[in-house]
């Protein structure tokens, strides 16, 4: 990793500025970041690398920008709420920062290395780390053997309540992410909800709608998050939460999404089907589905930018992915009725 930023750092400082300029013009053109999206990051200072604020009584949120962690005071210590190993350096300095407390024990949310491979390190830092995770966290984990994920040792079913003396964490197991499970985490006094890669304040999220491996559970998962009574949403990615009104617009657009993809899936594309069975024959059979399916993505990627650029930030960056998710979903598990 050193030897490869190392040699990123080399190839920009010796390329000229004239081929920079060339390899720049070959990019693809992406949308900026809107302006309302961008005047909720929180700064964060370039010397620290980090913030913490405290988002309600008790409960603070850690960021450098990229990644989110959440942490809770308790009458028996700070109970940490994941670790991404890009966070994972300042999340003691952070909680050192706000209270007395030791960590004295970590919540993993799902399983994602990106989310909690900062544990060992929190670990090394108090090897008596309680690690609590669901049933089949724990058991996927047990057979990673990853010393930056250690295996929990507090191990649930379903779903628990943390005591975490003036105030609760609800906690019950979801699918919208990761096959082994995910969390949703609710700060009930607080009115704080933690449901993280469900999506980002005011962006778009990742590809395929965050690599879910669970579309029909995603598609649920908004309605589950807007039925608890929360103002504050931790959902794990860049640097500000979000808020009701940003899950509102989020389901509004994967439910605009799939719409989208069932209709331009109905158009009728004889014509297309007939030009790619005489170009690549009718025995071979991959490669007209794969031109029929890249066009009904154009198709909605199209249509998707065009109602939703000014509403999302960096929507147009995954919207094909997205609608190839939608219609993948759509034709396997839905089925066309
Ligand atoms: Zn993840």
């Amino acid at each position: 990793m050193k030897g490869f930023r190392l040699l990123l750092a080399w190839l920009a400082l010796t390329v000229t500025p004239v081929v920079a300029l060339a390899q720049d013009s070959a990019l693809p053109d992406y949308s900026p970041v809107l302006p309302a999206t961008k005047a909720r990051f929180w700064p964060i200072d370039p010397n620290k690398g980090y913030v913490v604020r405290e988002l309600k009584p008790s409960i603070f949120m850690i960021t450098d920008g990229r990644y989110q962690s959440l942490f809770a005071t308790s009458d028996r210590g700070v109970v940490l709420f994941d670790a991404p190993p890009s966070l994972a350096r300042y999340i003691l300095p952070a909680v050192t920062e706000v209270t007395k407390q030791p960590i004295v024990s970590i919540v993993y949310s799902h399983a994602h290395v990106d989310h909690i491979g900062g544990a060992g390190l929190i670990m090394k830092q108090n090897p008596q780390l309680e690690i609590v995770a669901e049933e089949g966290v724990a058991r996927f984990l047990g057979g990673q053997k990853d010393p930056n994920r250690p295996v929990p040792t507090k191990v649930f079913k379903d779903h628990t309540t943390l005591n975490l003396g003036t105030s609760t964490a609800e906690i019950k197991v979801g699918y919208w992410h990761s096959a082994p499970g995910d969390l949703m985490v609710y700060f009930k006094e607080q009115k704080v909800l933690m449901a993280i890669d469900t999506m980002t304040a005011g962006q778009t999220v990742y590809m395929n709608y965050n690599l879910t491996e669970n579309m029909d559970a995603y598609m649920k998962v908004f309605d589950q998050m807007l039925a608890y009574d929360f103002d504050v949403l931790v959902s794990g990615h860049r640097s500000n939460p979000a808020t009701r009104d940003d899950v509102a617009v989020m389901k509004g657009f994967v439910t605009d999404v799939y719409e989208t993809v069932k209709r331009v899936n109905a158009v009728d594309r004889k014509a297309l089907v007939g030009q790619a069975i005489a170009k690549y024959g009718r025995d071979n059979g991959y490669p007209v589905a794969r031109v029929v399916v890249d066009a009904v993505v154009a198709d909605c990627e199209k249509e998707i930018n065009s109602r939703w650029l000014d509403k999302i930030s960096n929507i147009d960056v995954f919207a094909a992915s997205q609608c190839l998710s939608a219609l993948n979903y759509f034709t396997f598990d839905v089925g066309p009725r």
